[in-house]
């Protein structure tokens, strides 16, 4: 865990960014800003930068410079790049909306907080610390997990020569 890079995406990446955090990566993500303080900020937090801008991919040492324009092959992009593995462990650890760290918690600490009938009916809460959005397994995380599981695939099969 404590060795898995961290990002900064552009405005251009906002749905890498929460993929990422769904991911586990400690991803921030900035709306704004000038290529100048994206560029510091990525420095100062030890960050990689991933941006849609050549230009600005071009500043620094820790830059991604991500040609890809559909958020599946935008991941590949990332993490064969950056030679990565993602870490089915860390699945599901960070909040896509906030980047909060997500940890599980008892039922009876969301009630209120979910519908009666999830709560009555799912195990397996888990809470962000950041923004206190809860998560439950339901078909959204189902479809997560697809999504996930064909980037995966999609690695695995580059790494296979021939
Ligand atoms: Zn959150």
């Amino acid at each position: 865990m404590g060795a898995m890079p961290r990002f900064l995406c552009d405005a251009m990446l906002g749905s890498l960014a929460r993929w990422l955090r769904l991911m586990g990566f400690d991803t921030a993500y900035e709306a704004g800003g000038e290529d100048g303080e994206l560029a510091r900020r990525a420095a100062e937090e030890g960050r990689w930068l991933l941006t849609r801008d050549r230009g600005l991919a071009a500043a620094g040492p820790r830059t991604v410079w991500i040609r890809a324009e559909a958020l599946e092959d935008q991941l590949v992009e990332v993490f064969e790049r950056l030679g990565l593995e993602p870490d089915p462990g860390c699945f599901g650890s960070r909040c896509a909306a906030c980047n909060g760290v997500v940890r599980p918690v008892a039922r009876e600490a969301v009630e209120g907080k979910v519908p009666p009938f999830v709560l009555a009916t799912v195990d397996g809460f888990r809470i962000c610390e950041g923004c206190g959005r809860v998560y439950w397994r339901g078909s959204h995380v189902a479809r997560i997990g697809e999504r996930i599981g064909r980037v995966l695939d999609r690695l695995e099969a580059h790494r296979v020569p021939g």
